[in-house]
């Protein structure tokens, strides 16, 4: 299993997160398009669950999640036995750029010129299309909204619906210039004419390569959620599937995706049931009229296993991406996507990226939060977000734990002078004449107080230091 991978997804300046928060805020178009999509959203994860005791199926899914990875390498051996008596091939890729050359061999040994692929967010953080394009293999996206940011030159803005940061007249706007499709407003008929385009490049397609909801040990199956018919063409059409997924999908058995298929589709589109879930569990039998003849999964690890050794942040690696955190985050629904210029944004992101790229590259990241508490109050398997964004927090300053080496003078990234401050701080508060002094001090001085606190006073204003201490003011009243 793997260091964590070092390259900034898309490369885009992670760091610029501030910048691009503020154009966003300032973007009419974009608050709306995201404002509208979210409050839908939100209104059909919570019209879906009614009548359903909430509480109790988050905990069966925080516990199939959790027993699952405390027996993580034993499932994943487990799998690969599995995956490989059903004739399917197992490579491990230690990360990104390792996946990117399984895939690239697959493809060359079959002579493959094109491949089509059905929505995977890990081969968005493998940056898979951009490899294969400059090895001479065309990859086409083939969920619609992955083919609309396609078409666009942009990535996902949502784990679960990639366009939704257009709506309706920009991507009609964007298939009349790309496409030469009719300029019109009715999404069927957008629909159909990308239906129609995909369809032909389904049948040429040398391999599919798809991603995995929930990969079963017990039979060596592989799940697929999806609602375009997209995943099934992909697995099914090609003559060779090339399934890429993280380390943590495995699930023990089929029982349990039962549990966790009801968690993701409620919280991820309100819906109670996808229009497609696909089990893939081999290439194609004699017997059989279609499939592919040659089935490969790709286990990536790409940071998972450093993840997997914190018992704290081992909770990340709970997530079933269902964007439900996306979809409540405040933050999330007024800058969008792209804002965060990583593969997975919003809360998930803010605590799964600083693994993938590193703290020191994401370490604004955990603090693009208010800590309101949505995204831990709403994520169906009960990862403590907020929890995990205080802790990540607080080594973005102290010291990165769980890769110490990746930051400079031994993981301190502490300013000289608020280190100063704080340590002043407590040593005062652990003594109390020390403790009457001060305050007794800072009471008297409270004039020679600055009134521009650096970036805490640029929004806020400063908060003034009253005339007499806590302690004076109680004996006065004589209490
Ligand atoms: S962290 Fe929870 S709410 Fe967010 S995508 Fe993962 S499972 Fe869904």
């Amino acid at each position: 299993m793997s260091e964590t991978a070092q390259h900034s997804p898309h490369h885009i300046d992670v760091k610029e997160f501030h910048p691009r928060a503020h154009e966003a805020l300032h973007n009419p178009q974009i608050r709306h398009n995201f404002r509208k999509a979210m409050d839908g959203l939100m209104t059909k994860r919570k019209s879906a669950f009614e009548g359903w005791d909430l509480e109790s199926l988050r905990d069966l899914g925080a516990n199939v999640r959790l027993r699952a990875l405390a027996n993580l390498p034993d499932l994943l051996e487990q799998l690969e036995k599995k995956l490989t008596e059903n004739g399917i091939k197992v490579h491990w890729a230690v990360d990104g750029d390792e996946a990117c050359r399984i895939v690239r061999d697959i493809c060359k040994a079959r002579d493959a010129k094109t491949v089509i692929k059905g929505k995977s967010m890990v081969s968005e953080e493998m940056e898979l299309n951009k490899y294969l394009e400059e090895h001479g293999i065309e990859a086409l996206e083939s969920d619609l909204g992955e083919y609309i940011v396609q078409l666009a030159g942009e990535t996902p803005s949502h784990i679960i619906m990639p366009a939704i940061h257009k709506n309706t007249g920009e991507i009609s706007q964007l298939l009349h210039d790309k496409t030469g499709t009719d300029l019109s407003n009715d999404v069927e008929y957008l629909t159909a004419e990308a239906r129609l385009q995909l369809r032909e490049k389904f049948m040429n397609a040398d391999v599919g390569v798809s991603g995995v909801n929930f990969a079963v040990a017990e039979t060596g199956t592989l799940c697929l959620v999806e609602n375009e018919g997209n995943g099934r063409m992909t697995t099914t059409v090609p003559k060779c599937h090339i399934a890429v997924t993280g380390i943590e999908k495995v699930v023990p058995n089929l029982e349990d995706v039962t549990a966790l298929l009801a968690l993701l589709t409620r919280s991820a589109t309100g819906q109670h049931i996808t229009t497609y879930f696909n089990m893939i569990s081999g290439p194609r039998k004699a017997e059989e009229l279609d499939g592919p003849d040659e089935v490969h999964v790709v286990l990536v690890d790409n940071g998972r296993s450093s993840i997997y050794q914190d018992d704290e942040l081992l909770d990340t690696l709970r997530c079933i991406r269902c964007g439900a955190c996306m979809n409540h985050c405040p933050v999330y629904t007024r800058v969008g996507g792209h804002t965060y210029g990583t593969t997975y944004p919003g809360p998930i992101g803010k605590i799964l990226m600083p693994h993938l790229i590193g703290l020191d590259e994401g370490r604004h990241l955990p603090s693009a939060s208010s800590l309101c508490g949505a995204c831990g109050e709403v994520c169906p398997v009960k990862i403590p977000i907020p929890d995990l964004l205080v802790r990540l927090r607080q080594e973005s300053v102290d010291g990165d734990k769980l890769h110490p080496a990746k930051v400079r003078g031994h993981g301190a990234k502490r300013n000289a002078l608020e280190a100063m401050i704080w340590k002043g701080w407590s040593w005062m508060h652990a003594r109390p004449g020390a403790y009457r002094f001060g305050t007794n001090m800072a009471a008297r001085l409270r004039k020679l107080q600055p009134g521009q606190m650096g970036g805490w006073t640029q929004f806020r204003t400063s908060p003034k230091l009253a005339p007499k201490t806590f302690h004076e003011t109680l004996k006065e009243r004589g209490q």
